[in-house]
Parts: structure tokens; sequence; C-alpha cells
């Protein structure tokens, strides 16, 4: 099968690689969908703490079960599933033994086993989820980051109907989360440095986009609050948490909140601390899905949550590269691009 391999940090290349049968416990996944996320990025450079090389990365996947091992009852040839399952590492003793639901080490598919950045996977048959009737493979593979926000937003900040809240980051997630947060009758001020994504936040319905390396912040943020600042922030930036964080700190109302989704370069950014200590103000992390699809797969099959928007570009597996080259360029004002594995 086909697959695109990061062989060392900078270098990817398309591959031909075994396809495998699965074992007891396993599924093989046929990939019609995975979308490029920054995390992939972070690991063409190099920068992820995970990811171990070489990698096929892609954690953002939607697909059709091609056929199952023995033991598996939760889902069927045919079924169409979003999630990566579960890679077994084939070396302990439940995996030497034929167990690999068992596995002691098993391995995350596109950080520290190969995800979907290619024709087919095979994994442990966990963590999957039906997708809905009339719902794309493109749409249900999107939901993962849509996820990430999601878990920020409804259960790490509980956004509720009213709030004023900073979404730092204009990207996927960061729009997701603005998104996310007006669906609960939240006013959003986002903020990015890039223009067109500023744009694409006004455009989806955030009430303010700004551009914060060219105007003001925290004008607008002490006008729409009566001078209080935000209620909530949510950090969906990643890069730059020293610039970041500070701000979010400084918007924050005091007894606000701020919850940290974006995933770091530098293990670490500087807050102010003694204004953060006299007004108690708080800060917290968000880390993945929570409760998985299901929330966010509701919102969008009832027609709340739209996420087609988001998709700007789709791609083969041969077009990995570019794919990966215009996240890293912001170029052609790129979203979310999704590579179908299954088109040549
Ligand atoms: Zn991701
Ligand atoms: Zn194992």
């Amino acid at each position: 099968m086909r697959a695109v391999m990061v062989r060392e940090p900078k270098h990817v290349e398309l591959v031909e690689l075994p396809d495998e049968d699965p074992k007891f416990g396993e599924v093989v996944l046929r990939v019609e969908s995975c979308s490029v996320c920054g995390s992939d990025l972070e690991g063409l450079h190099g920068w992820h703490p995970k990811m171990t090389f070489p990698r096929v990365m892609g954690h953002e996947v939607a697909s059709v079960v091609e056929a199952v091992g023995e033991g598996v009852a939760s889902v069927r040839v045919g079924d169409r599933v979003a999630g990566t399952g579960r890679k077994a590492c084939g070396s302990c003793p439940p995996c030497r033994q034929g167990r690999p639901t068992e596995c002691q080490h098993p391995g995350q598919p596109g950080f520290t086993a190969h995800g979907a950045y290619a024709e087919r996977m095979t994994v442990v048959a966990e963590r999957l989820t039906p997708i809905p009737k009339g719902m794309s493979f493109d749409e249900a593979a999107v939901a993962q980051p849509v996820g990430i926000a999601n878990h920020a937003v409804a259960d790490r900040a509980v956004i509720e109907e009213g709030d004023t809240v900073l979404v730092q980051g204009c990207g996927p997630i960061g729009l997701s989360a603005m998104l996310l947060a007006r669906l609960r009758g939240a006013h959003v001020i986002s903020t990015d440095i890039v223009d067109y994504r500023c744009r694409r936040a006004r455009e989806l319905g955030a009430d303010v986009a700004l551009n914060s390396h060219k105007e003001d912040v925290m004008g607008p943020v002490l006008d729409l609050t009566d001078g209080r600042g935000v209620d909530k922030v949510i950090e969906c930036v990643g890069a730059d948490q020293d610039e970041t964080l500070p701000q979010a700190v400084e918007a924050v109302k005091a007894g606000g909140l701020v919850t940290v989704v974006g995933s770091f370069k530098d293990n670490r950014a500087i807050i102010p601390v003694i204004d953060f200590k006299f007004s108690e103000k708080a800060i917290i992390g968000s880390q993945g899905m929570g409760d998985g699809y299901l929330p966010v797969f509701d919102l969008m099959s009832s027609g709340q949550l739209e996420v087609e928007p988001l998709i700007t570009h789709r791609m083969t597996l041969e077009e990995a590269p570019r794919a990966l080259q215009l996240m890293d360029d912001k170029a052609e004002e790129v979203m979310k691009v999704v590579l179908n594995p299954q088109k040549t």
C-alpha cells in the first residue's frame, strides 16, 4: 500500500509498505479521509515531544472497516468509523501470546505508531466511533480537532451563555472554539497574527477578530466588558505562548479562567505572576477530546455546527508533502487540508 512517511525530521516521502492481515482483536481500516494537523507539522520538524521516527503520521481519520480479525465484536466489515484505534506493540508478553487487545505498551497511531497518511492502517479495534449517516468522511475526520476544541469549551472552560470569551488563535481549533462558544451564547473576541485567519473568524461569526500584532487587543477587550476583562480565555495558538499567555492573563477578569489548548513548541511560558495572584486568576490545561467524538457528532448531525467551512484543501497522498508545506507557509489561505488516500 501507499503511505507517506517521515523518515527523519524534515524528510517526507511516498513509500510502499506491506499490507497486513488483522490479528486477533485487530481491524484493517481503509482510510478515506485524514486531515493534516498542526501537530503533524511539529512532528515533521522534529519538535513533537512524543513522535518517533520513521513515522507515518496522521491521526484525524475517517475510514471504512475493510477486514476484522478474530474476536472483534465492536465493528463489522463495511462500517464507517472515525478514530485511530490503538496499535499493539507486538513484543510485550500479551502481544506475543496473540492477545494484542491486552498490549502493555500500545502505540498511538500517528505519533508512536504508524497512522493514517496511508491507504490502510491495522489497529486494535478500540476507540472507533461509528460515523453518523449522512456525514461525509472528510467531515468526520475534521471532527477530531473540533472535538479537541469542544472539550476545552464545554468541559474545561465551561463556556456559558452571556460569557465574554477571548479565543487566541484562528486556526482550525481556534475557529472551532469560537464557533462552539458562540453556539453556547457567548460573545467572542478572536485573535490571530495572520490577516486571512482573522477575516475567516469574522466571516464565521466572531463578534470581533483582531490581528494582535497589528491591532490593540486590550482596548476592545476592556470596551466590550465595561473595563472588567473577559470572563474566560481559550488559548489555541500553541507557538509563542510567551506572548499569548501573558496577554491571556492580562485580558481575563479578576477571578477569570484561562484554558490552554495549544500544544507548545517550547515547554515554558512566562506569565505576569503578580497580577495572576493578586486577582485570583486561574490557568488550566485541556488535553484531547474528553468524551470523544459523540458530542461533536451530535452537534454536526443536528445541523448546529458545520465543519465544512474549515476545509480549504483536499489532496491525494502524493500531494501530502505539498499539504505540509502549505500549512507551514500558511499559503493559499489554508485552514484544514484533508488527504484522501484512496484517490490518486
Ligand atoms: Zn490533530
Ligand atoms: Zn504489546
